[in-house]
C-alpha cells in the first residue's frame, strides 16, 4: 500500500518547503516581518521532514533498500529532539544565544557526517561521482561537528584561552592533507574493487576520525571573541555538507535547505568581516583581540571624567537631541526594559530620541535589533550605522550604552589598531557623550577607547540597569519637584 503513495506528492511537498524556506528567508531581511519569517521558515522545515517520512513510505523496497528505517525510532528522535530544542529555545538568555547557535550548528554537521556515514558503511554509495560527494559532505559535516563543539566551549568559557601550539598552521595542514589523502585512497580502491567499500570501515572510521581531529585543530587557537565569526563559517559549511548529501540521498528538500544554509552562511560571514574591516583569513589565522594583537597605544590626551547617573539623566532631560549607542554590555546587564522605560520619559519631555545600531555591535549580528525590540523598542527609531551616522553632530547628547570598540575613534586613525578601518558610529561628534559601563574594562578587540578621554565625553560608571534605574529616578524626581 505505502508504494502508491505517488512520487506527486512527494515532489510537491519537497518544492513547497523549499518555498516556505525562501520566503521565510525573505522575510527575516526586515526587523518586522522576522517573526513571521522565523514561523514560515519552521513551517518549511517541518514540510520537509513529513515528506521525509512520505519518502520511506513510498519507495519500494526493492528500489532504495537502504530507506527502510525503523519509523518508530525516527519518531522518537523526533519528539525527543524537538522538546529539547523547544525547551532549550524557551530557557535560553539572550547572551547565550551564540552558545546555543554552535550547538545546533554542530548537530547539523553531525547529521549531515552521520547520513554519509549510513551511506558508506551500508555500501549505498553508488558510482564515483556519488562516493566523491558523500566524501565530501562527510568531510565538512565532521569539520563543522567538532569545530562548533570546541566554539560553543570557548563561547560559554569551558576553555578559557585560545590554544596554539608552535608550528601550528602546519599542523593543521598536515591534519587537512592527511584527510584529503584518506579519502582520495577510499575513492581510488572504490574504483579498482569490483565491490566498493566493503573492506574499508577501518579507512572510512579512520577519514571521520581526522576529519574530526581537523576541525578541533582548526578553531582551537581562534580568540574566543571571533567565536560567532567562525560559528558562522560553520553554518555555512554545515549548509553545505547537508546540501551534498542532499544530493547523495537524491532528496530536493535537503539539497535546498542545505544550499540555502550554506549560502546564506557565507554572505553573514562576508558581512560580519567586512564589518570589522578583517578578511575571513584574518579571523581564522590570527589570534585578535589576545596577546599578539595587542599593540603599543600612544600616548593618550585628556581623562576619564566621571559624572553621577542622576545628573546625566537630568541634562538628556533638557536636551533636544538624543541619540543612544547600545552595545554588549547592555546585554549583559539584560538593561534593554529600563533603557526603554527611561526613552519613553525623555520622549514625554519632548526629547527627540533615536537608536544607533552597529552591525557588529554585541556578539552576534543583530543581537542589539533582538534586545531592543524585546523592549519593545519602536522599529522606527532604530537606525544602522549608514543612516544615522551624519545626524550625531547636530546632536545634544550621545549616550553609549554598554558599547566600546563600536564607537572607537581610533579605528579612524590609528593606523597600528587592529580595529583601524572598522567603520564606527560617530558618537563622538555628539556636543556631550555618556559613556555607560562598570569600569575600566575594555571591549573585544582588547584597546583602550580614545573617545572616553575626549573634552565632550563623561563616564557613568556602573551596571547599565542600575545605571538607568538612576537615571530613571532622577527624571522623574524633576517631574515631582514641578507638581
Ligand atoms: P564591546 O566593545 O565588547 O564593549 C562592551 C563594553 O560593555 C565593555 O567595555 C564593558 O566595559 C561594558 N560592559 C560589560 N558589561 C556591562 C554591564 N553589565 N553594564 C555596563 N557595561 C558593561 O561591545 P560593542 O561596542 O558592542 O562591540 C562589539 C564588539 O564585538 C566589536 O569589536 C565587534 O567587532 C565584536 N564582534 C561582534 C560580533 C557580532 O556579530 N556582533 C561578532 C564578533 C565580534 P566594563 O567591563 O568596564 O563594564
Amino acid at each position: 500500500m505505502f508504494t502508491l503513495v505517488p512520487q506527486l506528492t512527494i515532489g510537491v511537498t519537497d518544492l513547497a518547503a523549499a518555498f516556505l524556506f525562501m520566503y521565510g528567508l525573505k522575510r527575516m531581511s526586515s526587523p518586522v516581518t522576522a517573526p513571521s519569517g522565523i514561523f514560515v521558515a519552521g513551517l518549511g522545515m517541518l514540510v520537509a521532514v513529513l515528506a521525509s517520512f512520505l519518502y520511506v513510505l513510498g519507495v519500494s523496497a526493492a528500489a532504495r533498500p537502504h530507506l527502510l528505517v525503523n519509523v518508530g525510532l525516527a519518531v522518537v528522535a523526533l519528539v525527543v529532539g524537538g522538546g529539547a530544542a523547544w525547551w532549550s529555545g524557551k530557557k535560553v538568555a539572550l547572551t547565550s544565544m551564540p552558545q546555543m547557535v554552535a550547538l545546533y550548528n554542530g548537530m547539523g554537521g553531525g547529521a549531515a557526517g552521520a547520513i554519509a556515514a549510513v551511506e558508506l558503511f551500508g555500501k549505498n554509495v553508488q558510482g564515483a561521482t556519488q562516493l566523491l560527494v558523500t566524501l565530501m559532505g562527510a568531510l565538512i559535516g565532521a569539520v563543522s561537528l567538532s569545530g562548533s563543539i570546541v566554539a560553543w566551549a570557548k563561547l560559554d568559557g569551558v576553555i578559557k584561552k585560545p590554544l596554539r601550539v608552535k608550528g601550528q598552521q602546519a599542523l593543521n595542514g598536515v591534519a587537512m592533507l592527511a584527510t584529503l589523502a584518506v579519502g582520495g585512497y577510499i575513492v581510488f580502491v572504490a574504483q579498482t574493487d569490483a565491490n566498493p567499500l566493503v573492506a574499508m570501515p577501518k579507512l572510512i572510521g579512520l577519514f571521520f576520525g581526522l576529519a574530526l581531529v581537523f576541525g578541533v585543530l582548526m578553531t582551537l587557537p581562534i580568540g574566543g571573541a571571533d567565536m560567532p565569526v567562525v560559528i558562522s563559517i560553520y553554518n555555512a559549511f554545515t549548509g553545505l555538507a547537508v546540501g551534498l548529501e542532499g544530493f547523495v540521498l537524491q532528496n530536493p528538500a535537503l539539497m535546498i535547505a542545505g544550499m540555502v544554509v550554506g549560502a546564506a552562511g557565507m554572505l553573514l560571514t562576508l558581512l560580519m568581516a567586512k564589518a570589522m574591516n578583517r578578511s575571513v583569513s584574518n579571523i581564522l589565522f590570527t589570534n585578535f583581540g589576545g596577546p599578539a594583537a595587542r599593540h603599543a597605544q600612544g600616548e593618550i590626551k585628556g581623562s576619564l571624567k566621571p559624572i553621577a547617573a542622576s545628573d546625566a539623566g537630568v541634562f538628556m532631560r533638557y536636551a533636544s537631541k538624543v541619540i543612544i549607542v547600545p552595545g554588549y554590555g547592555l546585554a549583559v546587564a539584560q538593561g534593554q526594559e529600563k533603557l526603554y522605560e527611561f526613552v519613553k520619559l525623555l520622549q514625554a519631555a519632548g526629547v527627540a530620541v533615536k537608536f544607533a545600531v552597529h552591525p557588529v555591535a554585541g556578539r552576534m549580528p543583530g543581537q542589539m535589533d533582538v534586545l531592543l525590540a524585546e523592549a519593545g523598542v519602536p522599529y522606527d527609531l532604530i537606525f544602522q550605522l549608514e543612516d544615522i551616522n551624519d545626524d550625531f553632530k547636530s546632536t545634544d547628547v550621545a549616550l553609549v550604552i554598554g558599547a566600546n570598540d563600536v564607537v572607537n575613534p581610533a579605528a579612524r586613525t590609528d593606523k597600528s589598531s587592529p580595529i583601524f578601518g572598522m567603520p564606527i558610529l560617530n558618537a563622538d561628534a555628539a556636543k556631550k557623550v555618556y559613556v555607560v559601563k562598570r569600569g575600566e574594562g575594555k571591549g573585544y578587540a582588547g584597546i583602550v577607547n580614545t573617545l572616553f578621554y575626549q573634552d565632550n565625553c563623561n563616564m557613568v560608571y556602573g551596571d547599565a540597569q542600575a545605571v538607568l534605574v538612576k537615571m530613571i529616578e532622577a527624571v522623574r524626581g524633576l517631574g515631582a519637584a514641578a507638581a
